[in-house]
This record gives C-alpha cells, structure tokens and sequence, in this order.
C-alpha cells in the first residue's frame, strides 16, 4: 500500500511499529507486579431483563489501573496474561473476587442476582479449573446457580467436541454457562445443539446495527428464535440506546447490558436500588 517507498516512509513505520512493541513489552513485564500489587480490579455492569426493567445479575469485567498509562482494557491485557502463566493467577483472584463480592450483595439486598465471569481459553484448557470455581464458591458460600461462566464462541469453536466435555463437567456443578459474542464466529446450529450451554450472548456488533438495518433485526430475530428453541435464555451486549432496547424487547430478546442500562462500575457504586 506505500507506494512512497523512500527512507523517511520506513522510519515511519518503524517509529510506529517500536512504539507499539514497546508498550506490549512494557505492559507485559508489568503485569505481573501489577498482579502482586493488586492493580487489577473488577467492574460489574448490569444485566437487565428487557420485560421488567430489573437487573438480574451483573457481569464482572477486569481493569488494570496501570499507574503510568492510566486505564488499560482487558482487551489488550488479557492476551498477554494468556501467553503467560498469569492467566491462571489472574483466573483465580477474579472468580474469588467475583463470588465473595456477589455473595456479599446477595446478603445486602436479599435478591437472587447472578455473576457472570468471562473464561479465557488457556483457563478452559487448565485441568485445575473445576477445583477453581468450586473452591470460590464454596469459600464466598455462593450458590452455584449465582455464578454463570462465559466463554466466547471462537474459544468454543476451537475444538468443540473437547469444549463439550468440559462444560458438561462444569455444569455438574450446577454453575450455568453462556456462550459470549455470539455471531462473531462460525458456529453451526448443529455444534451449538450438542453444547451443554444456558445462555447465549448476542455480539454488540448486531445489536450496533439495530434501528438503522432492516437485516440485523431479521438476523437477531432469528438468532433469538433459535436460540429459544433449544431452551437458552438470550442477552444482548453493547445496547446504548432506548431504541435497541426497545427493539430487543419485541423481537423477544430475554435480557440486555450496555451503556444505555449502565456502564461497568467498580463494587462501591454497583447494583440496583432495586425493583
Ligand atoms: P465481553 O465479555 O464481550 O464484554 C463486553 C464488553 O463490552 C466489555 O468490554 C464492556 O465494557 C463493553 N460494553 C458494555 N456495554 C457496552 C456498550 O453499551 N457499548 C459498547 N461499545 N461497549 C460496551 P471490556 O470491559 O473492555 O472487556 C472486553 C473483553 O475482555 C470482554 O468482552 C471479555 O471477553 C474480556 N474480559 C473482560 N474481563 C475478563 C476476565 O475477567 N477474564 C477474561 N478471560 N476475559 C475478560
Ligand atoms: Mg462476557
Ligand atoms: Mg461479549
Ligand atoms: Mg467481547
């Protein structure tokens, strides 16, 4: 695509490609300190259900209050967190974060409200996470109804016979599962049937969509549709306006997060004055 192919348009690239490198680097040797000193720390956002208003759970997200360069997204900390061991330490910390914090405002507002926490690939693929979550759960004395764990399409599709085994074995628990961004890989109707799944995700990128295309309401009426039909309860992520959230509702969408019903807010402020 350059087609100035001069020495000043190398050094650009350079210049742009050694920043780049060296923030990854940075934040990579950085992380793990960041994990001794508990840098890391969790944000809920409410989960909704579309036919009442109230929130019936939250979902936890991870932030890294890098001292330096301030804020920094889960999607540019978590890959490097899965090229290292400090997946599973990171894993660990939130799953007992999460059910001791939820177990807690449980008690506080006398509400069955559910906590969903993401799992990365290398957490799924790691023989010690059954032992993991139940531990967790039984130290906070959640119930495993209160805990729903996500796992993104692409990570179930990477091998989804090996994926069916273990959901099924963490579903004896009696947690529920959720497959996360939905729509942003190439499951087929077929894998996801043989999947022991409660709840699927539908990707923002459709929801995004909702109030300008006619199409991406027939593809999210039809995911929902499907969905139903094999008995999974469906929530939509990333909805910022009444208007998405008003075509959710008829289109028969269960539950919804996103901007427009709250933004991902640390313990102090989270979860509802309630309905
Ligand atoms: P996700 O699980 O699909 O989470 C939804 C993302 O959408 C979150 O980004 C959330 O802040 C953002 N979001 C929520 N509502 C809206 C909205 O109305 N509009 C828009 N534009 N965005 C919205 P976030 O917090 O940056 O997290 C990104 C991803 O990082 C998550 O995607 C999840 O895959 C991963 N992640 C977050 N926490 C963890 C964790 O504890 N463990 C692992 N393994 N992954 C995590
Ligand atoms: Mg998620
Ligand atoms: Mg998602
Ligand atoms: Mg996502």
């Amino acid at each position: 695509q350059a087609k100035t192919t001069g020495p000043g348009r190398y050094e650009f690239f350079d210049v742009a490609l050694r920043e780049r490198l060296q923030r990854r680097l940075r934040l990579e040797q950085d992380l793990r300190r960041a994990v001794l000193n508990e840098e890391l720390w969790v944000a809920y956002q409410p989960v909704v259900e579309l036919a009442t208003g109230r929130t019936v759970g939250v979902e936890a997200l991870l932030r890294w209050n890098q001292p330096v360069l301030g804020v920094i997204s889960p999607v540019e900390f978590i890959p490097l967190a899965e090229e290292s061991d400090l997946i599973n330490k990171i894993g660990i910390q939130t799953l007992q974060t999460t059910t001791r914090d939820m177990a807690k405002r449980r008690r506080e507002l006398g509400l069955d409200l559910q906590v969903a926490v993401n799992l990365s690939a290398r957490q799924l693929d790691d023989p010690d996470l059954l032992v993991t979550v139940e531990r967790a759960l039984h130290r906070a004395m959640l119930p495993p109804e209160a805990l729903c764990l996500e796992i993104t399409e692409t990570t179930l599709m990477r091998d989804p016979a090996g994926a069916a085994m273990k959901l099924q074995a963490l579903r004896r628990l009696g947690v529920s599962l959720a497959i996360d961004d939905f729509g942003t890989g190439y499951a087929s109707l077929a894998q996801l049937l043989r999947l022991p799944l409660d709840v699927l995700k539908i990707d923002q990128s459709f929801v995004r969509e909702l109030g300008h295309s006619r199409e991406a309401e027939g593809i999210v009426g039809g995911i929902v549709a499907m969905a139903h039909s094999v008995g999974l309860i469906v929530i939509a992520e990333g909805v910022e306006t009444a208007r998405q959230a008003k075509i959710l509702r008829r289109l028969g969408c269960d539950q919804a997060q996103g901007y427009y019903f709250g933004r991902p807010e640390s313990t102090k402020s989270w979860l509802p004055p309630a309905a």
